[in-house]
């Protein structure tokens, strides 16, 4: 795995000032923080920093304001939700390069920066930009894995101007993602469903190169399965994709990885909560009327047996239609399965993706995964195998 500082290797922070990258880019509703995961996972960093006598200075984006200080995208929003998610007081800085302001800051201080994305070089990497920022402090820490595709002042730039050391969020999901990935106790298993092909090509190819068991569920089984001559009735199915599909495929095959592709099957014919034309069948007997809301029960035992024989597992997208009941059951099942692998000690399991980390709360076993990223984009571009710029700017 790529070297990098973290934590552990700061001592005496007595007095200095940390600029620490983190993700409090957090949803809002009639103007309170509606889910404050994203402001919880900073916690562990932020006390510690501040506990050992740091100037602690957050530096965030929030929402898309494309380099115009807007007051409905003001991070201002958020101090008092941070504050009691803390437990002690924040203050707040109103420009992210104003070193005069956070001069004066006493040991122990947590500061939150106005929005990063209120300076047009941010999104640009601007070195200039970065410069300005780096006056703030003596160090740069970056908690925001979610943010590191990205290269940003924020996210790279700074961490080529500043000593860099990786927070323990980022610590942590970088630990979880390199046992998932990158030296993995074998047979590895990955779950890719979903709804399309098209937003996951790169995950596929570069999956098939690296895992043992390749389970694709979701509306995009849908699409493998056309390419290999199933009719899928109204599935939702990418039928421009036949050739990049069976490309996928061969590629497994070469690589000896064991695609399972559902063959069974549950289909209705209109897409609503117990419809009645709900039925199981084979995959060759789909209806031209019907389409394909979740993988089969038959198949999903098949798939819970794979699974035991696996030591890890990796997986993004909901197996069905996860939303609507009954189309949740293979992902439910599925989920509990790994699961329960996982709490023997027999499977180490990281998941992640919107949709997924929703389906597996909704499936109650988000905390029995060893890991569950709620990354989004960057998770996906790791599952891609590519190198996430932030990372990268810490291990240098
Ligand atoms: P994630 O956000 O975890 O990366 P995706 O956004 O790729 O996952 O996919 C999630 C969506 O896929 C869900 O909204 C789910 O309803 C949809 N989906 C899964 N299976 C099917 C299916 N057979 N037909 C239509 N939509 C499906
Ligand atoms: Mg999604």
């Amino acid at each position: 795995m790529a070297v990098f500082k973290t934590l552990d290797d700061l001592t005496d922070l007595a007095g200095k000032r940390v600029l620490v990258r983190v993700d409090l880019n957090v949803p809002m509703q009639d103007g309170k923080v509606s889910d404050d995961t994203r402001l919880r996972a900073t916690l562990p960093t932020v006390t510690e920093l501040a506990d050992k006598g740091a100037v602690v200075l957050l530096l965030a984006h929030f929402g898309r304001p494309k380099g115009e200080a807007r007051a409905d995208m003001s991070l201002r929003q958020v101090v008092d939700a941070y504050a009691a998610v803390l437990g002690r007081p924040v203050a707040f800085i109103g420009d992210c390069t104003d070193a005069g302001a956070v001069a004066g800051l006493e040991p122990g201080t947590v500061a939150v920066l106005e929005n990063s994305r209120f300076h047009k070089g941010e999104e640009k990497n601007d070195p200039d930009l970065a410069g300005r920022m780096a006056k703030l402090g003596d160090i740069y820490v970056n908690d925001a894995f979610s943010a590191a595709h990205r290269a940003h002042s924020s996210t790279e730039g700074l961490a080529r101007l500043l000593p860099a050391y990786a927070g323990r969020a980022m610590e942590a999901e970088l630990k979880a993602l390199e046992k998932a990935l990158g030296e993995p106790e074998r047979p590895v298993a990955a779950v890719v469903g979903g709804a399309k092909v098209s937003t996951k090509l790169d995950v596929l190819r570069h999956l098939v190169a690296k895992v043992d068991h390749l389970i694709i569920g979701g509306g995009m089984a849908n699409t493998f399965l056309a390419a290999r001559g199933v009719d899928v009735g109204k599935s939702l199915c990418e039928h421009d994709l036949t050739d990049t599909a069976n490309a996928i495929l061969d590629a497994a095959d070469r690589a000896n990885c064991t695609v399972h592709l559902p063959y069974d099957v549950v289909v209705a014919k209109e897409f609503a909560a117990n419809p009645p034309s709900l039925r199981t069948c084979n995959v060759h007997e789909v209806a031209a009327d019907e389409m394909i809301l979740d993988v089969g029960p038959a198949a999903v035992e098949a798939l819970a047996d794979a699974l035991k024989t696996c030591r890890t597992l990796v997986w993004n997208g909901p197996l069905g239609a996860f939303e609507t009941p009954p189309f949740d059951a293979a992902t439910v099942a599925l989920a509990r399965t790994a699961a329960a692998l996982t709490q023997e000690g027999s499977l180490v399991s990281v998941a992640g993706g919107g949709d997924t980390v929703a389906a597996l709360n909704h499936a109650g076993v988000a905390d029995d995964f060893s890991f569950v990223s709620t990354a989004g984009g960057a998770f996906l571009e790791w599952m891609e195998g590519k190198e996430l710029p932030g990372v990268a700017a810490l291990s240098r």
